[in-house]
């Protein structure tokens, strides 16, 4: 007799505990992708058994998971705050940790209307959550990576209150902005955590021997697009905070504030733009 979907699923997660933490849900999420369904009609079916074409499907997609691949550029999708955003590997995939600055931008500034600017926004996750959380702010976004441009567009679609440019940074932005926020390269170029990540762009992962050095120039550049009392908004690794608030104090940044990420860890720090009107 043939395998219920909820055999497959026991089965192949079976196949997956080496690679991953969620082998379960990743299955699912890859039968899901095979099938074309969502994981409710999974959970409705689980009894049924599967066509020969769709379960060929499932399997290669768990092959690939076997060898590392991410649920996420298999399935092209990724969950981040209320949406889906389509991924491919030109980009990053939107982490859970980089919720945290969402949910800070959202509890500082209300309805009313603010510019923002997300450098290197890869899907265009951090951007347009905030868009589409508030109408009334105007939300640029900015990436090096042409493909990541095309992407973050494509998920923007629906929403007319920002737009996404392809550039290095600063360079070709004018004007001032309330808030400047990103999820830059930080992880240090040798470190052994890369390789896990060895299917993610490492442009968008990696930044100099301490992973630094994009952090560094933000800071040093940000405030010339800071409109007054506008702020400044980085995530950053677990064990960069201290650095970090030291480069904001070298470059007069007010009201320096930490924060810790769901899992306890030094994730972002936020400061206020040095200039104010008397200056
Ligand atoms: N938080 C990611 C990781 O360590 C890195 C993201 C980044 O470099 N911006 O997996």
């Amino acid at each position: 007799m043939s395998e219920t979907i909820s055999d497959l699923i026991e089965r192949y997660s079976g196949t997956l505990s080496h690679i991953s933490d969620t082998p379960q849900l990743d299955c699912q999420l890859l039968l899901t992708h095979a099938l074309t369904k969502g994981r409710d009609w999974l959970f409705a079916h689980s009894d049924d058994t599967l066509d020969g074409q769709t379960q060929t499907r499932f399997v290669e997609l768990v092959k690939r998971r076997q060898k590392g691949e991410p649920v996420a550029y298999l399935t092209g999708s990724k969950g981040f705050w209320n949406r889906e955003f389509q991924v491919t590997p030109a980009t990053l995939i939107p982490r859970p940790e980089t919720e945290l600055l969402i949910e800070i931008l959202l509890e500082r500034f209300d309805e009313s209307p603010r510019s923002v600017i997300d450098l290197g926004t890869g899907t265009g996750a951090i951007a347009i959550s905030l868009a589409a959380e508030r109408s009334a702010w105007q939300v640029h976004a900015v990436d090096i990576d042409e493909d990541a441009v095309r992407i973050a567009q494509n998920n923007a679609a629906d929403l007319d209150n920002i737009d996404i440019s392809q550039g290095n940074w600063f360079d070709g932005i004018e004007g001032s902005f309330d808030m400047i926020v990103s999820n830059p390269p930080y992880i240090a170029a040798g470190d052994s955590h890369l390789e896990s990540l060895r299917h993610e762009p490492l442009r968008a992962l990696a930044s100099g021997a301490e992973g630094l050095d994009d952090i560094r120039m933000i800071v040093s550049k940000a405030q010339e697009f800071l409109a007054e009392k506008g702020v400044l908004l980085l995530e950053h690794g677990y064990d960069q905070q201290e650095a970090i608030v030291t480069l904001l104090e070298e470059a007069n940044f007010k009201h320096i504030e930490r924060f810790k990420d769901l899992q306890g860890l030094p994730r972002a720090v936020m400061a206020q733009s040095p200039r104010d009107s008397t200056a």
